[in-house]
Parts: C-alpha cells; sequence; structure tokens
C-alpha cells in the first residue's frame, strides 16, 4: 500500500456514509447542539462551522463563501483601503472590499447592507425594519437563476461537493448525522409552534414550500451515500437562504418527487412523511379508491422513455403486461416489479411498496367496498 493509492481511494471512501453513526456518545453530542432549529442559513452552517472546528466567518464573507457571486460582488482592491460595503438595486447585488483578508462591513453608508445581510442569514427575525425588502429582492434574484440555468444549480452542488471533499470522513459523518436530525427536530418545532407566530415571523415560510424543503433534503439524506449527502446539504442551504422564493427551485425540480403512488396510510403530513422515509414497515397500507377493476388501483404508469402517462393513452388497461407507449413506441412492462413510490426512487432502485402490503390493501378494500353496497 502506498500514499498515493490512498488519496486515490478518497472519492470510493467517501462514496458511503453510513447515517446512523454506531458512536452513542457522539450521537448524543450532536443533537444536543441542535437547540432552537430553525430553517435559517447561520443556523444550517452554524452546525457545519461547530463539526468541522472551523470559526464561522462574519457575516458577508459567510454569503461570499457559499453563493459568492450570486449575492457578493467583490471589488478590485489593494486590501489595505476601508470602502464601505453597497447595495445595487438594479443588479440586486452587494459590492464590498477584502480588507485584512475579510470583507470589510463597516464605515458610512453600510447600514443598508448590514440589515439586507441579517436578513438573509437569519440573524435578524423581524420583518418590521429595514432590509427585508431588498433581501427578499436577492432571494428571488438567486432563485430565477437557479432555476433557469440548471448548470449554475449544478455547478454550485459541485462547489459544495469539492468543499465537503476535503474534510474527513468522520466529520462528514457527524455533518450527515446532524443534518438528518436537524431536518427532523426542526420539522417537529415548527409544527409545534402557534400557526400565528410562524406567519408573522420574517420570509415566513408557505407551509408547502417548508414541506417540500425538508421532505427532499431529508429524502437525500436517508439515501446515505455522498451524493445523496451532498444534495441533502444544498437544500438546506438553498431553503433556509431563499425561504419561500425557494418553491420555484422547487416546482422546477418536482419532476424528482413526483408521486407514482402514495401511500393512502399517509396524512399527507410532513411529520408523517419522514416517518414513512425511516420506518416504511410500520405503516400498514390501505386504498381508499374505487377502481377496483383495474389490476393495480391508484397505480398511475409513466413511459420509462419519455415519461408520458400511460394511463392516459387511448386503449391503456394494465392488464396487458406490456404497453408500446404511444408517444414514443417503448415497451413498457406493467407489473408489481415496475412500482415505485415516487420518480426518485425509480432512480435509485428503491421499492418502499411490498406485493403483499399492496395486496392486503386492495382486498380489504374490494371487502368494505362489498359491504357498502350489501
Ligand atoms: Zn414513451
Amino acid at each position: 500500500m502506498n500514499g498515493i493509492a490512498e488519496t486515490e481511494n478518497l472519492d470510493e471512501q467517501k462514496e458511503s456514509i453510513d447515517i446512523l453513526m454506531q458512536d452513542e456518545d457522539k450521537q448524543d453530542k450532536i443533537i444536543a447542539m441542535i437547540t432552537n432549529p430553525d430553517l435559517r442559513f447561520g443556523y444550517v452552517l452554524k452546525l457545519y462551522y461547530s463539526i468541522m472546528g472551523i470559526k464561522m466567518p462574519k457575516q458577508l464573507d459567510l454569503l461570499d463563501e457559499w453563493f459568492g457571486s450570486l449575492v457578493i460582488i467583490v471589488r478590485e482592491s489593494d486590501g489595505t483601503t476601508k470602502e464601505p460595503p453597497e447595495y445595487n438595486d438594479m443588479e440586486r447585488k452587494i459590492y464590498a472590499t477584502r480588507y485584512n483578508d475579510s470583507l470589510y462591513g463597516s464605515g458610512e453608508g453600510h447600514e443598508r447592507v448590514t440589515y439586507i445581510v441579517n436578513k438573509l442569514i437569519g440573524t435578524a427575525s423581524s420583518n418590521r425594519d429595514k432590509g427585508h425588502l431588498q433581501a427578499n429582492i436577492i432571494q428571488k434574484n438567486i432563485a430565477r437563476k437557479l432555476s433557469n440555468e440548471t448548470s449554475a444549480l449544478a455547478n454550485w452542488g459541485k462547489y459544495i461537493a469539492d468543499k465537503l471533499k476535503e474534510f474527513p470522513k468522520e466529520r462528514l459523518q457527524e455533518l450527515h448525522f446532524a443534518l438528518y436530525m436537524f431536518v427532523l427536530i426542526a420539522s417537529e418545532q415548527y409544527y409545534d409552534r402557534d400557526e400565528y407566530d410562524r406567519d408573522i415571523e420574517l420570509f415566513a415560510f408557505d407551509e408547502e414550500v417548508f414541506d417540500q424543503i425538508m421532505y427532499n433534503a431529508f429524502y437525500q439524506l436517508q439515501l446515505s451515500d455522498f451524493d445523496g449527502f451532498v444534495n441533502g446539504f444544498m437544500w438546506l442551504l438553498l431553503g433556509s437562504l431563499l425561504r419561500n422564493a425557494c418553491g420555484r427551485i422547487c416546482r422546477v425540480f418536482n419532476s424528482s418527487f413526483v408521486p407514482i403512488y402514495r401511500l393512502s396510510s399517509e396524512t399527507g403530513h410532513l411529520l408523517d412523511q419522514l416517518a414513512f422515509l425511516i420506518e416504511p414497515e410500520a405503516y400498514e397500507d390501505y386504498y381508499e379508491g374505487n377502481d377496483l377493476e383495474r389490476r393495480f388501483p391508484g397505480i398511475e404508469f409513466f413511459c420509462d422513455q419519455c415519461n408520458a402517462h400511460l394511463n392516459e393513452q387511448e386503449g391503456f388497461t394494465d392488464h396487458l403486461d406490456f404497453w408500446r407507449c404511444r408517444k414514443c413506441g417503448h415497451v413498457n412492462p406493467i407489473n408489481m416489479n415496475e412500482i415505485y413510490e415516487n420518480v426518485e426512487d425509480y432512480n435509485n432502485g428503491i421499492q418502499r411498496l411490498t406485493v403483499d402490503g399492496y395486496k392486503r390493501s386492495i382486498e380489504k378494500r374490494r371487502k368494505e367496498v362489498e359491504e357498502e353496497e350489501s
């Protein structure tokens, strides 16, 4: 064994991250870190910096480190001249000057920038004072850019992945666990709060957007591989910085989360959806539909090739074993092995639906309907 081979293997080692660290003391330590969790940019990153043992940068530097040119433009400077930061309305960007290695944040006229940055990071949580309008414009601007240019989101993801790869596996495992627990605890506490309190907080979330961010982040984290970890972290950074403006990105990338089949035992509530991801076997399937003449009641089929909705196509019936897509000609098998909860599960080869559970739920429904009719 030599040193070179080991560094080449680094990526491979990081491929698999065991989400459930076996070390219970470490787990307790991390859970204890997550006090009053809030889906705010500063909060999510505080977990990162504490675990990595790095001093958290000051506000302008923090935004510059994670969202670079999307929010902050660093002016040309000799590094020794103090020049206060400015917000440019037309460009929706903050201009800042590096002084003594960090972005200079004070000086005359800096107040406006400070207000804006406080709002974005979540250190100022009131809607009443200044800065939130500009901060909101910045949020919308970033969301527009990331959803219009798919390469922008991909590049940003790569930037985060490269950053994480610099850390040893143990640290990554800890961060992975921290984010996983953060989603669970923050989701629970969010819904424990009064609806009124949730509605008046800074950049109050539409429940739908909050749920999507948390669900998508959790989904990715529970995959327990390096890509899932990066994606989960990315969703949390995006969601916490952009808040409701993140809805735009969720909608563009929603196709990854279109449900093909949803268990009817899910209440649709976020906490229930997260619990189902953790322990699907704890949920007894049941079915409420009346399309019992079908072979697979409640299941929608999509073309493997062009994603067309096959159930809608003329002549389609799920009693066939194969169906040739009328749009692209691809021959799709129609059977139990083809059924996934959602596209993301399909892409990751995860089948949570069990044949027995599904059949039981349909049989139960048939009896219910017979009883109703007699
Ligand atoms: Zn097709």
